[in-house]
């Protein structure tokens, strides 16, 4: 049987490996705080997939694929900055919001987020496309990434249509949802378990995964909390 192990490095990054594939989704990873030293330097990732443009996201993209020689997936406007940056364009996929392309046998589709999205040069910051959302599904396995975002009541039907077993979400407040809005996205989406991201990074980020486990509790989701470094198997 097909598995898929999940490991979180902390804020948004985490690796899946799933059907000989390392996928990294937003691996910011050397400036990123609460990424466990271990997990700062990956020796493989097959495919990098963004969600937007922001720092603490995309800023470790472009020098990963290079060293490593792994694909990017973004929205045009972010894979035409990786580029940009120095990214091949046989390593760049670009594509957009409702596409879906299919990698080593992994479907990926980017959703909605609403949120913001800019890439910072040394020209200042550019303009990277909208901000996204990504499922990965494969084997009948299926994630959903929700990015940076705040709660929109379409993301019933991202569980419509690719039916997430394990969701991760962003609870940090200020800048995305908070625990109640991310507790109730569970929901939305339909995910047996809800993993929460993008929390307790830096100061501004408020939201704790105690008050997620309470809300999640209340919505009758089961959250499970990684600490950065910890895997988890679907
Ligand atoms: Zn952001």
């Amino acid at each position: 049987m097909t598995t898929l192990k999940l490991t979180f490095a902390g804020h948004s990054a985490c690796f899946l490996e799933i059907q000989n594939s390392v996928i990294a989704i937003d691996p910011w990873l050397q400036e990123n705080p609460s990424c466990p030293a271990n997990l700062k330097m990956p020796p493989r990732i097959d495919l990098i997939v963004l969600t937007h443009g922001h720092a603490d996201h995309a800023s470790e993209a472009a020098a990963l694929a290079k060293r490593l020689g792994s694909s990017i997936a973004a929205t045009w406007e972010l894979a035409m900055l990786m580029m940009a940056e120095g990214v091949p364009q046989s390593q760049v996929i670009p594509m957009n919001k409702g596409g879906t392309v299919s990698v080593n046998d992994v479907q990926l589709t980017l959703t909605h987020a609403f949120h913001s999205s800019s890439y910072d040069t040394p020209q200042g910051p550019r303009y990277a496309g909208e901000p996204c959302g990504v499922v990965l599904r494969s084997a009948g396995l299926s994630v959903y990434h929700a990015g940076d975002t705040a709660l929109f009541g379409d993301m019933r039907l991202i569980g419509e249509l690719y039916q997430p077993q394990l969701a991760l979400l962003p609870i940090g407040d200020r800048f995305t949802m908070g625990p109640a809005e991310a507790a109730l996205a569970a929901k939305l989406v339909g995910c047996k378990i809800a993993i929460p991201i993008h929390f307790n990074t830096f100061e501004l980020l408020t939201g704790t995964a105690e008050e997620f486990k309470k809300f999640c509790a209340a919505q009758g989701v089961q959250a499970v909390v990684l600490e950065p470094g910890a895997t988890h198997l679907i």
